[in-house]
């Protein structure tokens, strides 16, 4: 029977009007939450993303800002940017879009938002708070995944979970999550060995990898839980071959646009799986989600106890 389709679109849109609920009920306070945007220079995907972001945050009726420094700003330039957004107080969430250009030195930058303000949870002071499970702001893709599995009624605790990928965005993240919610779970990655043994033991696989389709049906036990968090632009047509032959839709897109988007996920895993997300539609939409959600929450946390703990 073919996989559970797990609806990321709907979830995210859900989880989008509650954010909007929440902001109505705090403009009544007198509260808006604000989201600070930094983007650098002009990476045309980066500067898709950030519209996205700033359209979301109007929806929801969050006040957004951007902040487009040039392709040669320096890291000190950046570092004097993000000291003013820390000090501003109508700014609840800092977001500086990856990746800056390679001269200036991302980990400083980073390290330099107030983390009660990053809301893409990469600082070192949200990781500790995470994996101490302590109150703090979660990564938004990671976090995207639990919603997903959570509003799916998908049970975690007492599962085992398989994460391939150890990325501080995504795959880390992730695996702490799921053993926050108390799952036993296991962390892949490139030199793990027997990898389609290992994934085969779980009941819910999160494939964070960033290989198109490298998940085939036989890592994946009938009837669990497939997480595709990748997203791959397939423009080879053998590699599109062995991913959508026989897909007349796929067939049409790649033909008109010559790609397509695919995850980490074989297609044909969803002939053995108990559920699966989609690639577009699936985890996608949680991350822009849950950076509404996150901004709401830097807001609120940071109105009731100062400093984000
Ligand atoms: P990343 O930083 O490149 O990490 C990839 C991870 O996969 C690494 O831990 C790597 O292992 C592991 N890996 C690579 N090849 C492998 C192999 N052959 N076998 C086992 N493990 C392997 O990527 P990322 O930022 O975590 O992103 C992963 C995917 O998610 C990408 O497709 C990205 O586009 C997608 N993504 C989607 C969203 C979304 O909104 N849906 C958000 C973020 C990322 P090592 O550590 O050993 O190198």
């Amino acid at each position: 029977m073919p996989a559970r389709i797990l609806d990321g679109t709907k979830i995210a849109n859900d989880i989008r009007s509650e954010v909007a609920a929440e902001v109505n009920v705090m403009a009544a306070a007198g509260i808006r939450p604000g989201l600070a945007v930094v983007l650098v220079g002009h990476n045309p995907a980066s500067e898709i993303y950030v519209r996205g972001k700033v359209k979301a945050s109007a929806e929801v009726g969050i006040y957004s800002e951007q902040h487009t420094p040039p392709e040669t700003a320096t890291t000190a330039e950046l570092l004097a940017l993000i000291e003013d957004l820390n000090r501003r107080d109508d700014i609840d969430g800092i977001l500086v879009q990856l990746p800056l250009p390679p001269h200036v030195d991302s980990k400083k930058v980073l390290m330099a938002v107030d983390p009660a303000k990053d809301v893409d949870g990469f600082h070192p002071v949200n990781v500790g708070f995470l994996s101490t499970q302590r109150p703090g702001l979660v990564p938004c893709t990671p976090a995207g995944v639990i919603e997903i599995l959570k509003r799916s009624s998908v049970p975690i605790a007492r599962k085992e979970a398989v994460v391939v990928g150890r990325s501080d965005i995504v795959g880390m993240p992730a695996a702490m999550l799921l053993l926050n919610a108390d799952a036993t779970v296991t962390v892949c990655h490139s030199k793990t060995h027997d990898l389609p043994s290992v994934c085969h033991r779980a009941d819910i696989l999160v494939a964070a990898i960033g290989r198109a389709g490298m998940i085939t049906p036989d890592f994946v036990k009938s009837g669990a839980t497939v997480i595709d968090v990748g997203m791959n632009k397939v423009t080879d047509p053998a590699e599109f071959q062995r991913l959508f032959a026989g897909n007349a839709k796929r067939e049409e897109t790649f033909r008109t646009k010559g790609s397509t988007l695919v995850g980490d996920v074989h297609p044909e895993v969803a002939e053995v799986a108990g559920a699966i997300t989609p690639v577009p539609g699936g985890v996608g939409p949680l991350t822009i989600a849950m950076l509404m959600f996150n901004t709401v929450k830097a807001a609120k946390m940071r109105r009731s106890k100062g400093s984000g703990q």
